[in-house]
């Protein structure tokens, strides 16, 4: 399928290198398999985590600790291609690299880096982050998670959170939690007693990913085990600006293997004796699917240069997120109805790109949330509060 606008062509010749690194690895270890996985509802965490580390992406744009300390559109450029695989597979490396190592990284001490830091960039240890409650979604500040310290300085952590991605199979979690000082974050080894994490079933989306909830039952943590380096909400919103960045360009991939499957399709496809391509209805389907495509490229390429400048505002990693991830759904519905009924079968990824879609248009921030987020910027006025 021809790349209308030749985006890539701007690429450095080592972004190219990692995408074609990972658009490989996706095309040997993920695609023969993820129909399954999706079908089944399982992802191989455990098996596919040594091999992302070894693909060098856990924590790619991260430095030091064993991190491959890449730019940020190299870091979009991997996500974009992990997604063409599935949303489960990039949400995984989301998670690990920008919600569980990114906060270790940014206000850990250098005990809790040296720890978790390199195992997690190996892929050894797996990371998950615990934000969402099951009553507090859209608005974490109201979280009822606490954390008190006892006389002896330890601390003492209750509560649930709820739709945590990798939680059952996490080594360690970055929890969130209300403190006398305000919110803070603990590194919680998940084999600490009372810390507990059954896996979310009965899922239409996100499949291939495991989603759990989290329960804490007077869990006892050192007090080393806060992050240092910050308190109140700032905390779990720079980790979520971070992983939203991603998603920006993970959609991207979605969309592209979406718009690609209903291209071949429409050119094999016969009715009334022609290819269903030929018809100009499903043309236009086409060419608005590859319009709305290569625009959400020119977004991720855009913020992610921004990013690389240092300059990248929390809004406009709103936009992007709000634009991609609206992009690659519109798409994989169009796609969808190309494919007729087979667009509602795992035979083709169509559907499953689709149902994925729609966790990623909740999590990470609501469409709604990232429309207030716009609409105060524009306005001055918050919606929210
Ligand atoms: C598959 C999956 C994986 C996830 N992984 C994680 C994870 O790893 N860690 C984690 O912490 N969380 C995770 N989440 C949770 C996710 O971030 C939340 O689902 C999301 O923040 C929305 O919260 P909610 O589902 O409670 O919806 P709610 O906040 O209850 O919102 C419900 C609806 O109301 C709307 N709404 C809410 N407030 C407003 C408002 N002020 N104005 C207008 N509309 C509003 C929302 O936009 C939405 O449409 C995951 C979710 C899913 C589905």
């Amino acid at each position: 399928m021809d790349d209308l606008l030749r985006l890539d062509d701007q690429l450095t010749p080592e972004q190219r290198m990692i995408r074609d690194a990972v658009r490989s690895f996706v095309a040997d270890r993920v695609l023969p398999d993820v129909a399954d996985w999706f079908e089944e509802a399982v992802f191989p965490a455990r098996e596919l985590a040594p091999q992302l580390g070894a693909l060098g992406v856990l924590g790619m744009h991260l430095d030091g600790y064993g991190c491959a300390g890449l730019d940020a559109v190299s870091y979009g450029v991997a996500c974009r291609e992990l997604e063409a695989g599935d949303s489960g597979l990039r949400s995984f490396v989301s998670v690990q690299g920008s919600l569980a190592m990114f906060p270790i990284w940014k206000y850990g001490s250098e005990e809790q880096k040296q720890e978790w830091l390199p195992r997690m960039a190996a892929g050894e240890a797996i990371g998950c982050f615990g934000l969402t409650e099951p009553d507090q979604g859209s608005d974490p500040a109201g979280m009822r998670t606490i954390a008190k310290q006892d006389p002896s300085g330890d601390w003492i952590l209750n509560g649930a959170k709820m739709w945590i991605t990798n939680g059952s199979v996490a080594d360690v979690a970055i929890v969130w939690a209300q403190t006398d000082d305000g919110i803070r974050g603990f590194v919680v080894p998940t084999d600490t007693p009372g810390f507990s994490a059954p896996e979310i079933h009965k899922k239409m989306s996100l499949r291939a990913s495991v989603t759990s909830s989290l329960y804490f039952d007077d869990v006892r943590l050192p007090a080393s085990a806060v992050l240092p380096g910050v308190t109140g909400l700032k905390g779990p919103l720079s980790c979520l600006s971070e992983a939203r960045f991603g998603i920006l360009w993970g959609v991207l991939g979605a969309g592209h293997a979406c718009l690609e499957s209903a291209v071949d399709y429409a050119k094999t496809r016969l009715q009334f004796g022609k290819p269903i391509g030929a018809f100009q209805l499903t043309q236009e389907k086409l060419a608005w699917m590859a319009v709305a495509l290569e625009q959400a490229g020119l977004t991720a390429l855009h913020l992610g240069k921004l990013k690389d400048a240092g300059t990248l505002k929390p809004h406009q990693i709103s936009f992007g997120k709000l634009a991609n991830v609206r992009a690659a759904l519109d798409i994989a519905r169009q796609a969808r109805s190309v494919l007729g009924a087979n667009g509602i079968t795992l035979e083709y990824p169509v559907i499953r790109h689709m149902n994925n879609l729609e966790s990623v248009l909740t999590y990470e921030g609501t469409q709604e949330v990232h429309l207030l987020t716009l609409g105060k910027v524009l306005t001055g006025l918050d919606a929210f509060r």
